[in-house]
């Protein structure tokens, strides 16, 4: 047997990983400190005898091929003996939280130059490696795992949500199968269109450069639009602009996500609409008539006007020729009175025979002058039978309320009955 290297030696106890000097017959010659330490076996119960007899359950074959290649080649031989039972097992003192109980070893084997037929093993702790493998290996599942969550969201989303998104120029990027379903466009169709395209051109451009500017500001914006389907039919939806920045924070892209809203639409138009002409009907003008009553900066001669009209003698048209026809006249005088009216006023019919109107940015004596045009227009009109209107007309002036408005306009036309009929008063 060879002869024992010398404990201590300051240089292989000073290592911070495990030395032991062996021969081809696994007997011990060196044991350092940090094997002591990690073993709980000396030195000096060590040293002479054969690793075989403390340690049976090593993988010999492989150690002895492996010994036997370094000294044949005389050059250091590898191997990494994690994993598995291929060297001593070291118990880890590590926290109780580790994945691992026994030490994950890599073993160098290099010939031992003092002394001719051995070699120094050294056995290096690449558990924390390992571990660190481990756990990447479980967040990988993980991420795996989201992944495939995600895209399986992403295609319920894809399926259900109407979506489009758009570059920062309002270009069409993208597009959910759920909205070329709904809309009736083929895949990829839309891509690179304006997103103004599918949008009816009922929205005001006012409005649609107002939802541009608090985009571009980067703030969401959320309406009611009228996407217009590839076969021409405008659908009313309500829609939810989100702006998206990249990494260097400027804003490089847009997404749309839209409900349905043509229910609710149809609903509103009903509520809102005389279904004999068409007309707004009360219910819709007090709307109006509130908002502009809250506006704050009317003056004398730049306020607004209501004006009531009502037909003269219509009983009798009703009598004479039957209430068929009577609705006829109605029809007729609402569509005149409404193309004679200017964009930005409002008419609606207020009851059976009677309609009503809000004129906005008036003096007296334009409000005075638009009822005329009104009462004229209705004068000159061709039907089966003479119609005349009369109206009343009042101006808001500070401290009136929708009664008291509306009260005046109502003596005012009261006025231009009494007073002849087919005529204009002021009150
Ligand atoms: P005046 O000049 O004083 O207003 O006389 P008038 O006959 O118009 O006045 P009145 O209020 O007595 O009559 C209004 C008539 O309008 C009574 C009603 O039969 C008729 N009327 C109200 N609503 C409708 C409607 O929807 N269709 C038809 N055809 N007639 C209606
Ligand atoms: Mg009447
Ligand atoms: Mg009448």
């Amino acid at each position: 047997m060879k002869k024992p290297v010398d404990y201590p030696n300051i240089l292989l106890d000073a290592l911070e990983h495990g030395i032991m000097i062996v021969d081809e017959a696994f007997n011990v010659m060196y044991w350092n400190q940090w094997l002591e330490i990690n073993t709980g076996h000396d030195y000096s119960n060590m040293v002479g005898k054969s690793l075989l007899t403390f340690y049976p359950e090593i993988d010999y074959r492989t150690l002895q091929r492996k010994i036997r290649t370094t000294l044949r080649l005389n050059s250091p031989t590898f191997y990494d003996a994690s994993l598995t039972n291929r060297f001593i097992p070291i118990s880890r003192n590590k926290i109780s939280s580790s994945l691992l109980s026994t030490m994950q070893l890599q073993v160098t084997i290099s010939p031992y130059i003092i002394d001719q037929g051995m070699v120094m093993i050294a056995v290096y702790d690449i558990s924390d490696l390992h571990e660190l493998k481990l756990t990447l290996q479980k967040q990988m599942e993980k991420i795996a795992h989201l992944n495939s969550e995600l895209q399986h969201d992403k295609q319920i989303i894809d399926d259900n949500l109407l979506i489009v998104k758009t570059d920062g120029d309002f270009h069409i990027i993208e597009v959910s199968k759920a909205f070329n379903t709904f809309f009736g466009f083929e895949k990829n169709e839309l891509e690179d269109c304006e997103l103004q395209l599918i949008c009816s051109d009922k929205i005001p451009v006012s409005e649609y450069a107002q939802m541009k500017n608090t985009l571009q500001n980067g703030q969401r914006w959320s309406g009611e639009i009228e996407i217009i389907s590839k076969n021409g039919q405008a659908i009313w939806v309500d829609a939810v602009v989100t702006p998206w920045s990249n990494n260097s924070g400027s804003l490089n892209s847009y997404t749309a996500i839209y409900h349905d809203i043509t229910d609710k639409k149809r609903l509103e138009l009903l509520a809102t609409t005389d279904l004999l002409t068409k007309l707004s009907n009360r219910y819709k003008f007090d709307e109006i008539f509130d908002i502009m009553l809250m506006r704050e900066h009317w003056k004398t001669d730049d306020t607004f006007a209501i004006v009531m009209a009502d037909i003269d003698h219509f009983k009798q048209i009703n009598d004479i020729y039957g209430h068929p026809r009577g609705d006829e006249v109605l029809v007729q005088i609402a569509k005149v009175l409404s193309q004679t009216l200017q964009t930005g006023d409002v008419i609606a019919r207020w009851g059976g025979e009677e309609f009503i109107f809000l004129l906005s940015h008036v003096s007296a004596s334009k409000a005075i002058h638009v009822a005329e045009k009104l009462r004229m227009a209705v004068e000159q009109l061709r039907l089966f039978v003479d119609v005349r209107l009369s109206f009343g007309v009042s101006l808001f002036v500070e401290g009136d309320t929708h009664a008291t408005l509306l009260n005046r306009a109502d003596t005012a036309l009261y006025k231009a009955k009494k007073n002849g009929r087919n005529r204009v008063e002021i009150v």
